[in-house]
């Protein structure tokens, strides 16, 4: 595996899975020092199993925070304009690379200035994740049963304090439809709080019949 693909997998600061995703698909087209990986945005999708759109505003993202640069783009100047792919440069810090050297080999091989620390700078951490505003909707196919977004999740714990609404416990805590879903119940704020898993259980043991927990 090549070095660029292994920081993208393990110290890149990503946001989250999608950004790890597009930095990975990137890193697979690079070379040693991270530069030159010429990918459309639709062979960024591919990999990362989401919609061009996503990539777009993703590859903005990580430029902003200083995770790739554009390259070099007389990389792909003999491409057709038409479909051109675009040149993006990982910018890997320098502390990162295992063997420096060797990478400074290579870029020297290529007529290209030695990396130093001042062109690669450590980078910042990654941000910590918003809250989504769109609570209530369903975000992914794991969600599909119950589609509670996570944002919705985690508002009504927060909601309640984090504890059972039943019996105040803090840990093991689900949500509960208090009209169940099976009988129609609705995912919203109103129709949510906060069980343990106990309380879940012997309130659908005994009164209201199935309940989805997850
Ligand atoms: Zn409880």
């Amino acid at each position: 595996m090549s070095f660029p693909i292994l920081w993208a997998l393990k110290a890149a600061p990503v946001a989250d899975a999608n950004e790890r995703l597009i930095l990975i698909a990137l890193a697979e087209a690079a070379r040693s020092d991270g530069t030159g990986a010429v990918l459309s945005r639709k062979q960024v999708a591919a990999v990362a199993l989401v919609d061009v759109k996503t990539v777009q505003r993703r590859l903005g993202q990580l430029r902003q925070r200083g995770l790739i640069a554009e390259g070099d783009q007389r990389e792909v100047i003999h491409l057709p304009e038409q479909s051109r792919p675009k040149a993006y440069d990982l910018l890997i810090p320098y502390s990162a690379f295992p063997d420096i050297g060797q990478v400074n080999a290579e870029r020297e091989a290529r007529g290209e200035e030695p990396l130093t620390p001042d062109m690669r700078p450590d980078l910042p951490d990654a941000p910590a994740k918003r809250r989504r505003r769109d609570l209530g909707t369903v975000l992914g196919p794991q969600r599909q049963r119950t589609g509670i977004s996570e944002a919705l999740r985690q508002f009504v714990y927060e909601r309640d304090g984090y504890r059972c609404v039943r019996c105040g416990a803090p840990d093991d805590l689900t949500l509960d439809h208090i009209h169940p879903w099976v009988l129609g119940g609705v995912n919203s704020e109103e129709n949510l709080r906060t069980l343990c898993r106990p309380c879940n259980s012997s309130k659908n043991a005994t009164i209201e019949g199935p309940e989805v927990t997850a």
